[in-house]
């Protein structure tokens, strides 16, 4: 009898330890799956410019042309945004395409134009919709100096900024601008915001104190001024270096130790940092 009670009470203590054990780990599957995913941005230096687009034939600043970029692991895709007359932002390298001015024309006009894979145009919105489908490659978002005024420059900074908060996309987006009073208004709007600057008038130094979080200038400007990679680097700025397309450059700015090289020709790269 005794030794009957005493595996009658074992057994339950076994079966209370087992449902223990699948409720805790119920519990972590219910927490891994609702939980934040987890940051996996790839950590090499290389950014599609206009997205990935040469080797496939595709349009720059496509929707396709970006995820060529996620497939083939850039760390990043840059591309360029206007907003048209009726301020709804779209991607475009030039002010115009195809004679259309963006800045003069509404959206309805824009979207009657065809990149030449079929695609329209595709809005900042849609461009950032489907960069947030993954978490590998970060989106290089470029906004345009306005040929209108300074003040449009202004409220496009303000709408690039508000449509990446609205999408809760800040976690994927660098921003970098040619012009500094955008590149100022994006660092006030959001200061955890990497902002970095393109156009290569201003010395590490200057950035720095403006708030920058990284130069991204042209390889002519880098070649002028060799001691800016030392000094960006000591002030912690990060270094972005466009357009290179040929081994010879890539390999001396990779010995510079840049933090990023924008390129047509991502496979190139990507090969290259492989060796
Ligand atoms: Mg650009």
């Amino acid at each position: 009898m005794t030794y009957n009670c005493n595996h009658f009470f074992k057994s339950i203590s076994y079966s209370m330890n087992a449902q223990i054990l699948l409720l805790l780990g119920l519990l972590l599957v219910s927490l891994s799956a609702c939980g934040p995913a987890p940051e996996t941005f790839l950590n090499n230096p290389v950014i599609a410019h206009r997205g990935a687009w040469k080797t496939e034939g595709l349009p720059q600043n496509s929707i396709a042309s970006l995820q060529r970029a996620i497939d083939i692991g850039c760390a990043g895709s840059e591309f360029d945004v206007w907003m048209t007359a009726d301020g709804v932002l779209v991607l475009n390298h030039d002010a115009d395409y195809e004679g259309l001015v963006i800045e003069s024309a509404t959206f309805e006009e824009v979207s009657q134009l065809r990149l030449s894979n079929g695609e329209r145009l595709p809005t900042a919105e849609e461009y950032l919709r489907k960069g947030m489908t993954q978490n590998r490659t970060k989106l290089i978002f470029e906004v345009k100096p306005s040929k209108v005024s300074t003040d449009r420059g202004i409220e496009l900074a303000d709408k690039c900024v508000e449509l990446v908060k609205s999408l809760g996309a800040e976690k994927w987006v660098d921003y970098i601008t040619f012009d500094h009073d955008i590149g100022l208004q994006i660092i006030e709007l959001d200061p955890d915001a990497n902002v970095a600057y393109l156009n290569g008038d201003k010395s590490p130094q200057e950035l720095k104190e403006a708030g920058y979080f990284g130069l991204d200038y042209n390889i002519r400007v880098m070649k002028e001024n060799p001691n800016w990679f030392e000094e960006a680097r000591e002030l912690g700025l990060n270094i972005n270096v466009w357009t290179v397309n040929n081994r010879e450059d890539m390999e001396w700015l990779l010995e510079q130790g840049v933090d990023y090289i924008t390129t047509d020709e991502p496979e190139m790269l990507l090969e290259l940092i492989q060796k």
